[in-house]
């Protein structure tokens, strides 16, 4: 097998429009020029060199702000007429919608959004600008609504390490299809900062590692954090992670960066340079360089050279050089200790990592060899070997399309190219059922018996999104109240505005004369209240009080939040209620509450000033 670039890091520029603590590659100001930059005739030579090396890999165009190369979308258009899966990794705050849309028609497949906090105050201190979250969060917002798969990227520090599960939730809840953690490497203008200690690097990876499926519909992957293979074959030596590529270090086997000025790299954390693509062809560098292919044998210096994860995991090549000055020296961030010199464990992973062959053989009928041809390049002599590898010990001489579907590595990872059997956010759900307090389930069961059946399956959803680890008294109430409000903007929608019996007759007749199921539905629910009348007061009451909410005019608002809105000085008020209303719709918010409030008025440069913050009593 020859070695091949699964994935290339392009840092297209230097030029930055903001000036992050942790950069590792020192990024200038804005106005610093791009003296020296590849050109853009450059940069198209470039990508065809990669595309010659692999045609199938992943292009990480990034920066420096890579939204500052004017010629972004001809790069990212060159690249995807090339075969090449072009994603970007920027701050997000020069993403506006028209730009996302642009790249996204050019053959863009992803943007990586960094947020270091959901704190202002940490996020802007840490990126030196005050607003960048805010407006980071709606580069997000529009990369989304234009069809970008979004992820958000996250870089753990002493800082944000307690917030890492809070900004799990919160990228799960605004569609992220991926969670990236990222580990500072202390190079460029983060090397005069303290890292985590190995102590918080394993708390944080054995976090990742118990929550890394809990988010239907998003992954949450340690990257370039090669100990998470470590801790993923502690906890479960046949954990299908095993058998990829995720987190483990591919610089110089699989994966190569590109520095603004044409210098090739092992990765962007390792600044030596293996050639220069003014001088040598990508291909002549790939195959020859040595700063290149003394990565091709583990041949580890100190624990990482005893270690019995050496192959699995190897340690972060680019900490090795920063903290010993040997790219092959011991990682000392890992607190594993070997005991004498181990055996290695070898893996399907390992093997492709070290350059075994991966070629078939086994036969493999027609439309398995398709689906496998669905999955990215980079992951399919993993799964190749894996599945010829079991086949082999169940002594299967063939691979069918179901053999093949039943033991394929977690189908979730590869996303729409996966073998069919797709996760929903439904069957998720019912795999990782959410459980419920007693109080909450007892509250369920006295529910009407024809909205009863429903309410389960409702609920796991919405916890689901909200990332809730518990279905509680109170997360019922609060959907209650979002679902009555919903319906209560409906019912005013038909021209109802007063809640009364009445309403369901007039409501009866306007929308629902074509269709005899809502028909039906109508007619239980009248009767229900019919028979109900005495209890039916607090309901009507809190009905009532949604339907005469004159506030929102985009979204309801939750009488809590309203109350506090309605606080804020008349000439004030109309503009914050449409700008939290704004803020909490893109947020994923179906109604504004008080937590949407308070985190709209955090990021609005008038929030203090309208006299809604909370009330002295809350926290
Ligand atoms: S000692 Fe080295 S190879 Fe072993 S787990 Fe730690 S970092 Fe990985
Ligand atoms: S050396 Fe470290 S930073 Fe570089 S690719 Fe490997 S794990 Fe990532």
């Amino acid at each position: 097998m020859t070695f091949v670039p699964y994935a290339v890091s392009w840092n297209l520029t230097g030029r930055c429009n903001l000036a992050c603590d942790h950069c590792y590659l020192d990024a200038n100001a804005r106005t610093c020029g791009d003296d020296g930059e590849l050109t853009t005739e450059q940069a198209i030579d470039t990508v065809g060199q990669i595309a010659a090396l692999n045609p199938e890999s992943v292009l990480i165009l990034t920066g420096g702000e890579p939204l500052l190369r004017h010629d972004l979308d001809r790069i990212v258009g060159a690249a995807a007429a090339a075969g090449l899966m072009v994603v970007l990794g920027t701050n997000g705050v020069l993403l506006d919608r028209s730009a996302a849309r642009r790249l996204k028609e050019a053959g863009l497949a992803g943007v990586g959004v960094s947020i270091d906090s959901l704190d202002p105050l940490i996020h802007d201190t840490f990126r030196r600008k005050r607003g960048a979250l805010s407006a980071s969060m709606q580069g997000l917002a529009f990369a989304r609504e234009e069809g970008l798969s979004v992820q958000v990227q996250t870089t753990v520090m002493r800082s944000n390490i307690r917030d890492i599960p809070l900004i799990a939730q919160w990228a799960h809840h605004i569609g992220a299809k991926v969670f990236n953690l990222f580990f500072l490497v202390c190079v460029g203008r983060g090397e005069q900062m303290t890292d985590i200690s190995p102590t918080q690097y394993e708390e944080t990876l054995r976090w990742a590692a118990s929550e890394k499926d809990r988010f239907p519909g998003m992954m949450v992957r340690p990257k370039c954090a090669p100990h998470f293979k470590r801790i993923l074959h502690q906890n479960n030596p046949d954990d299908p992670l095993l058998s990829t590529y995720v987190a483990a270090c591919r610089a110089g086997t699989h994966y190569l960066r590109i520095t603004p000025h044409g210098a090739v790299t092992p990765c962007p954390y390792m600044e030596t340079q293996a050639g220069s693509l003014t001088r040598t062809s990508l291909s002549a560098i790939w195959a020859d360089a040595p700063e290149l292919t003394r990565f091709r044998r583990p041949d580890y210096e100190g624990k990482c050279g005893r270690c019995r994860y050496r192959l699995l995991c190897g340690g972060c090549r680019a900490r090795a050089l920063a903290t010993v000055g040997d790219p092959m020296g011991e990682d000392q961030w890992c607190v594993y200790e070997p005991v004498g010199v181990e055996a290695p464990i070898t893996t399907v992973d390992t093997d492709a990592k070290f350059g075994v062959k991966g070629e078939s053989s086994l036969a493999w009928d027609a439309d398995a060899e398709a689906i496998l041809g669905k999955i990215p390049f980079f992951a399919r002599p993993m799964v190749r070997m894996g599945v010829e590898r079991r086949a082999m010990a169940e002594k299967v001489e063939r691979i069918t399309l179901e053999y093949f579907r039943r033991v394929s590595p977690s189908p979730r990872m590869f996303g729409d190219a996966a073998p069919p059997s797709p996760v929903t956010v439904e069957t998720a759900t019912d795999a990782a059922e959410i459980p419920w307090t007693p109080d909450a389930k007892e509250r369920v069961s006295h529910a009407p018996e024809f909205v009863r059946p429903g309410i389960p399956k409702l609920m796991q959803k919405r916890a689901c999104e909200r990332g809730k680890t518990v279905i509680d008294s109170a997360f019922l109430s609060e959907i209650r109240d979002e679902s009555m409000m919903l319906a209560s903007r409906r019912i005013k929608k038909l021209g109802i505005d007063e809640l009364s019996m009445d309403a369901w007759d007039a409501a009866r007749k306007k929308l629902f004369a074509k269709s005899p199921e809502k028909i039906q539905v109508i007619d239980t629910i009248t009767e229900l209240l019919n028979g109900r009348e005495q209890k039916n007061g607090p309901i009507v009451e809190r009905f009532s009080g949604y339907m005469a909410d004159s506030l929102g005019k985009k979204l309801g608002w939750s009488k809590e939040a309203r109350l506090r809105m309605e606080r804020a000085p008349a000439f004030v008020r109309e503009k914050a209620a449409r700008a939290v209303e704004g803020f909490a719709r893109e947020n994923g918010y179906r109604i504004v509450n008080e937590e949407a409030l308070d985190k709209a008025l955090a990021q609005m440069p008038f929030g203090a000033m309208t006299g809604a913050s909370p009330s002295p009593d809350r926290t």
